[in-house]
């Protein structure tokens, strides 16, 4: 015998979440399932800790889709400044970070706590902790067995995430059921993920835990922020969002020193032609770094003694700084997934499946990729908010 329902969930994360409690408080009878022993992992992860939960610049061009126009109608129907009344009716103390980035001031369990309070005032029935089984669709009716048990419902949300950080319990099932349902797959990739240099660029590995500002580049998408280089190659935010654009083959470029005007090493050997150039990048870079680039640019020595033309080359090295990434850390180490179920096949102002009534897609599932910085989280909401009034 199978249990019913009006709609079933799968997975407990962000957008499944809110989902089920959005439903369940429009009086609908929900099940939300998810294999891990818990619900919330990677929001109990995520900011540090302190769950970086949105951010005030949501904006539809700061999310990758196949359909860029895809995110517009969920995301202005859910707002950032919505989610946060939620936070703030619930009593939780939160800070803006850093370009609109809102944080806990506590700890991210307390958006866990709130979701599945939501959750509770909706009547959902949660239960986590046993292995998916069958998922078959006939007479208009879902069928998923879990455990022992199997249940049914006319709706069926896809909340399963991508498979970023599998060791948190990420699987691709979305895409599985994604073909299963005749939906096509935006081939996924890892995204905001550290980027490996070659062997070659082994200068640039040893310098392992130094940052800087930078303005880093790839195609026409650029981000000022701090990059780290790392004892495989390069992180920190500024690399972190351009490896959402970056493909395989492809240079991105760092500028050092952001905020110096054109012809400044010029300007700098006039007034300070005793000075070295270590001196001078010194006042701007960490040491080890400065190091690294002098050797690169095979310059060294007094600015008066070289010419102007190898300064003005040096100069649009150092703001134009070429790396070749031979691959990134991969899904061990990504904070999202990009690409997946394609945005073509559902409705953006529902999200479900066009040619597949009752089937829904949310959250990182779809083929929606927001920047660092509570983009995704935003989405997550948004989307979800989207298919729990729809159900
Ligand atoms: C370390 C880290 C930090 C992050 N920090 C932030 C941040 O601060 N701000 C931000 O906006 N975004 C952040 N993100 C991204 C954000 O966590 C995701 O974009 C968001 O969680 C996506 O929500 P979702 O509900 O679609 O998927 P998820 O939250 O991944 O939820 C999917 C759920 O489905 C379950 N599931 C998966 N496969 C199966 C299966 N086969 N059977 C049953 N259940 C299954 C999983 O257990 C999980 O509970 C971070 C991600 C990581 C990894």
């Amino acid at each position: 015998m199978s249990e019913t329902y009006d709609a079933i969930v799968l997975g407990a994360g962000a957008a499944g979440l809110f989902c089920a409690a959005t439903a369940g408080q429009r009086g609908k009878r929900v099940l939300l399932l998810d294999h891990a022993d818990q619900v919330g992992k990677k929001i109990l992860i995520s900011g540090g800790g302190r769950c970086n939960f949105t951010n005030i610049h949501t904006a539809p061009d700061r999310y990758l889709s196949g359909n860029a126009h895809f995110a517009k109608s969920a995301l202005s129907r859910y707002t950032p400044a919505d989610f946060l009344d939620m936070v703030e009716a619930y009593g939780i103390a939160w800070h803006e970070k850093t370009l609109g980035q809102l944080f806990c001031d506590g700890s991210a369990k307390q958006i866990v706590a709130m979701l599945l309070e939501e959750c509770a005032k909706g009547g959902v029935t949660v239960h986590c902790g046993d292995t998916l089984g069958e998922i078959d669709h006939a007479d208009g009716h879902y069928r998923v067995a879990f455990g022992a048990r199997a249940a049914t419902a006319p709706a069926l949300v896809i909340a399963t995430g991508g498979p970023s950080i599998p060791k948190m319990g990420a699987t691709g099932l979305a895409y599985d059921l994604a073909r299963k349902f005749g939906l096509k797959v935006v081939q996924p990739r890892p995204a905001l993920v550290p980027l490996t240099l070659p062997g070659a660029e082994a200068l640039f590995r040893d310098l392992s835990g130094v940052s800087t500002e930078v303005v880093a580049r790839c195609g026409k998408a650029s981000f000022r922020e701090a990059a780290l280089f790392t004892h495989r190659g390069l992180s920190g935010p500024a690399i972190l969002q351009i490896s959402s654009y970056w493909q395989r083959g492809q240079t991105v470029t760092t500028q050092f020193l952001p905020d110096r005007a054109e012809g400044w090493l010029k300007d700098a050997k006039r007034e300070r032609p005793r000075a070295s150039l270590r001196k001078v990048l010194g006042e701007g870079l960490p040491e080890r770094l400065v190091d690294v680039l002098c050797e690169r640019l095979g310059l060294s020595g007094e600015l008066g003694a070289m010419s102007d033309k190898a300064l003005a080359a040096a100069e649009a090295k150092l703001a134009r700084w070429p790396f070749v990434p031979d691959g990134s850390e991969g899904y061990a180490k990504a904070e999202v997934t990009a690409g997946g179920i394609d945005t073509g096949a559902l409705s953006s102002k529902t999200m479900e499946a066009r040619k597949v009534p009752g089937l829904f897609v949310v959250g990182e599932a779809a083929d929606v990729t927001g920047w660092l910085g509570g983009y995704n989280f935003q989405w997550a909401w948004a989307s979800a908010r989207a298919a729990g009034l729809a159900i």
